[in-house]
């Protein structure tokens, strides 16, 4: 048995766990991560579409069932640096008005207990750690910043300059996705078609790993021990406060204790940790007395969208420059938001033959060569009973129905007509289903008391005295922007409310 007594602990460390341990550094606590995963290594599959997509070399996480009992693959990554090492680094902040009460067509998406400008210092120091490029006053929806970009926008090629003049025609505005990669002059992006969906072999994508975990690690007080997974929290005698942290690191058991726990293992981990966690005071899983442990699963509604164009070959190899936000908020057209739209990393033969095996190769390849791929993304709602739960033995079952696919119907229809009066006539796409589940978020909501939620504003666990939370798990709603700029901005916050208290 391996045990420890720490000041803090981290589980997991991902974009939240990362940036917590980042942050925590600096305070000269000692801080303990616990990481289930290894460090990914680097190789030649790092770029291989076959290895990454056919094979799914690094998608490692067991599987997941559905309420009849059918088992699937997530879209999870246990590694050091979680989702983020095969992430599209797009790293917009929510909008103002994604932190506010919204109607959509099939309900409401709920008001957050911050606002905005709460987070914003944090959406800029986040920026600063994750490199962020982009261009102010672009997009119409951004929310105000106290400062520019760290750096300039990462440019668009030739065929997506030519397709942004070409909505802007259509009264559109496009602009250009702020991203995380390393573009600075001694920076190692190369700008290659393998950022989006894969691990980076040069290390010049803004993962958690590169830009929060390595430098934290530099820190005498900061230690990391991975394959080490968090299976229960145990309390102390009168149930108030975590008392140990207990698992197994490469088939050996241990107990850590700490004055401070911070769960980051992602949106349907931590619930199932939480949940595993029963005691005297939690019978169903610690804080979880109200029944909110696991609820309102999100996870946005999302679609990829294939427009050819079979007079023009696209010559892009670096494509994830470009997104549109005029359908994002309520217009006179439509009366309730839609959601983003954002072009993905290049697809090739090999990537479209993961997703079609039956498909000739050639055809993919023509169609690879011909087309412009987007991905399509609408906030979907907070609905209790979309739930992760643990089952009997000891498996995560995902009950989930989507809804507000109105919304998304009606974006994939506006993207459509968009793409075909920018000369793209042949337009082919796939709505994403339940293993899909890039966006988690929701399980342990932010909110203002025990009976409404399971943290408050800081991330911290109403019910015991020194639990956070900092990924995803706290949001409320989903918005339709990528979540990881905002996961960071709250980790960073967290933290320096919990450092605060010392
Ligand atoms: C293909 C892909 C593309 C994406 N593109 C983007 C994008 O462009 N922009 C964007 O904003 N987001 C993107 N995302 C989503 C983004 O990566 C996630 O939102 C983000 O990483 C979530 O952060 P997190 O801290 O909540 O969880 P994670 O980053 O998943 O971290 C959770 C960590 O906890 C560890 N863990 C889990 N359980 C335990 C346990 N019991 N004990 C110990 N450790 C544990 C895991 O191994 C993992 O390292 C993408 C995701 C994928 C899969």
């Amino acid at each position: 048995m391996r045990d420890k007594t720490v000041d803090v602990v981290v589980i997991g460390s991902g974009m939240g766990g990362g940036t917590a341990m980042y942050h925590l550094a600096s305070t000269g606590a000692s801080v303990l991560v616990l990481e289930r995963g290894d460090f990914l290594p680097t190789e030649d599959q790092n770029w291989s579409p076959e290895a990454n997509f056919s094979e799914q070399r690094y998608k490692n996480a067991e599987n997941w069932k559905t309420p009849s009992g059918q088992s699937f693959k997530p879209g999870v990554h246990y590694y050091v640096g979680g989702n983020t090492k095969v992430f599209g680094a797009a790293l917009p902040r929510f909008r103002t008005e994604d932190f506010q009460q919204i109607e959509h067509f099939d309900g409401v998406s709920p008001a957050w207990p911050i606002i905005y400008q709460d987070l914003e210092p944090y959406y800029t120091k986040a920026e600063q750690i994750y490199r962020v490029h982009g261009l102010r006053h672009e997009d119409p929806t951004d929310p105000a910043r106290t400062s520019d970009f760290p750096f300039p926008p990462v440019s668009h090629e030739p065929v997506i300059e030519q397709l942004a003049d070409s909505l802007q025609k259509q009264g559109l505005t496009p602009f250009h996705i702020p991203l995380g990669v390393d573009l600075t002059t001694d920076g190692g992006c190369i700008r290659c078609a393998t950022c989006d969906g894969y691990p980076c072999k040069v290390k010049a994508k803004s993962d958690a790993e590169v830009c929060a975990v390595i430098p934290a690690l530099r820190s005498p007080n900061v230690e990391l021990w991975t394959n080490a997974y968090a299976r229960t929290l145990t309390l102390d005698s009168r149930g108030k406060q975590i008392e140990s942290v207990e698992g197994s690191v490469n088939g050996e058991m241990f107990s850590i204790k700490a004055r401070h726990v911070v769960l980051a293992c992602g949106a349907v981990n931590s619930a199932a940790l939480l949940l595993r966690s029963s005691s005297q005071r939690f019978p169903e899983g610690l804080a979880n007395n109200h029944d909110l442990v696991g609820r309102h699963y999100m996870v946005h509604n999302n679609s990829a969208l294939l427009a050819v164009n079979p007079f023009q070959k696209n010559s892009t190899t670096f494509q994830k420059t470009l997104a549109v936000n005029d359908f994002y908020h309520a217009t006179s057209e439509h009366n309730y938001p839609l959601g983003n739209l954002q072009l993905l990393g290049k697809l090739n033969k090999g990537t479209l033959s993961a997703a079609r095996p039956r498909a000739p190769k050639q055809m993919l390849s023509w169609i690879a060569d011909h087309s412009v791929e987007w991905w399509v993304m609408s906030e979907d709602l907070p609905d209790p009973d979309n739930r992760i739960r643990v089952t009997s033995d000891g498996s995560i079952q995902v009950d989930w129905t989507p809804n507000n696919l109105k919304a998304h119907k009606q974006l994939l229809k506006e993207t459509r007509r968009m793409m075909r009066k920018a000369g793209y006539p042949i337009i082919l796409s796939e709505t994403l289903g339940i293993a899909t589940n890039s966006h988690q978020c929701g399980t342990l909501r932010m909110g203002t008391n025990e009976t409404n939620s399971v943290v408050d504003q800081y991330g911290k666990i109403h019910s015991v005295s020194n639990g956070y939370v900092v990924d995803s798990s706290v949001f409320p709603s989903s918005a339709a922007c990528n979540p990881a700029l905002t996961i960071a901005a709250l980790a960073l916050r967290s933290m320096e409310h919990l450092s605060r208290s010392w």
